[in-house]
């Protein structure tokens, strides 16, 4: 049996899957829906452990993002995001420059994390069916002692497309969904939204920055405000489509030890909760997806003001 001894628990291995499972039994006792004063916000009812990183507002007085410890922690180093003072903010609401600030907080606190970390990962739970259990807009980052299969599978993926062609699985699947335009949402000047050829849910997006990088920390500024563009237009058709649908966003992004490798890209993953995993896809692991990505795609495109069209 192949047990590690984890933040207030344990992580075991399966002996027949191989698979790790994080068995956090203090985590029953999270928040649900809190009565009274929300502790992210800011004023006399704020309730959290001290700050690790802030944002500080022009004025230098307060914040616009800043992390703290996750009180439910997975691990050693799990910390919470909050990504905005105001308690009804949402990504999909903000500007692009607040959305912008989120993911370079990501950055900062990925840097942070990473040093004692097989694997950073940086997650974000939007609505209760995909797992929140605070309504304040916050997200997730979170060192990991092991490497995932998932990921493990995945470099392998991408070695493997690197050596045969020379060039990176992503670079390849960009252009080629450029060139088929039936599944892309938005192209913008430094990223592409696009609903993948398989999805694993109804609705699933992805974003592909244009310019290749194996780590998601390194993004220059520029480049960082290009992505969030896409991604706050992206966010902002799926609510306005599917009346602001539970959903999981996941930065894939390199693991530790792997930040300069050639075949890499960093991503980002959108997962609606729109579909309900039964027994098929239980006992195959195989999804079954009841919209189209063409039709996804398309949907979300009439939801765009101001589309630009995909070159
Ligand atoms: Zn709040």
């Amino acid at each position: 049996m192949t047990t590690r001894r984890w933040h207030g628990g344990e992580l075991r291995r399966d002996r027949l899957t191989g698979e790790w499972s994080v068995l956090a039994p203090g985590r029953a006792a999270r928040p649900h829906a809190p009565d009274g004063d929300c502790p992210f916000c800011p004023g006399p009812g704020e309730d959290t452990p001290p700050e690790s990183w802030r944002l500080p507002s022009a004025d230098g007085r307060s914040w616009r993002v800043r992390t703290v410890p996750n009180r439910y922690a997975l691990s050693d180093r799990h910390e919470v995001v909050i990504e905005s003072p105001h308690h009804d903010w949402d990504l999909a609401a903000g500007t692009d420059a607040e959305v912008a600030d989120v993911l370079y907080g990501w950055q900062q606190r990925h840097i942070a994390l990473r040093e004692t970390a097989a694997q950073v990962v940086i997650f974000r739970n939007h609505g209760p069916a995909a797992g929140t259990s605070l309504p304040h807009p916050h997200s997730q980052i979170a060192g990991l002692p092991v490497l995932s299969p998932g990921i493990r599978h995945r470099l392998d993926r991408y070695r493997e497309h690197h050596g045969r062609r020379g060039r990176t699985f992503a670079a390849d699947l960009l252009a080629e969904e450029l060139r088929a335009k039936t599944r892309i949402v938005h192209a913008g000047e430094h990223a592409v939204v696009f609903a993948p050829f398989a999805p694993a849910a109804s609705y699933e997006l992805r974003v592909l920055p244009r310019r290749i990088r194996a780590d998601f920390a390194t993004v220059p500024a520029d480049e960082l405000g290009g992505v969030a563009r896409v991604l706050r237009i992206a966010l902002r058709a799926l609510r306005d489509e599917l009346a602001d649908p539970a959903y999981n966003l996941i930065v894939d992004t390199a693991p530790s030890g792997w930040e300069q490798a050639p075949f890499l890209a960093w991503s980002l993953r959108i997962l609606p909760r729109a579909d309900v995993a039964a027994g098929l896809e239980l006992a195959t692991g195989i999804p079954v997806v009841t919209t189209t990505p063409e039709q996804a795609a398309a949907a979300l495109r009439s939801k765009i003001a101001d589309p630009v069209p995909a070159t």
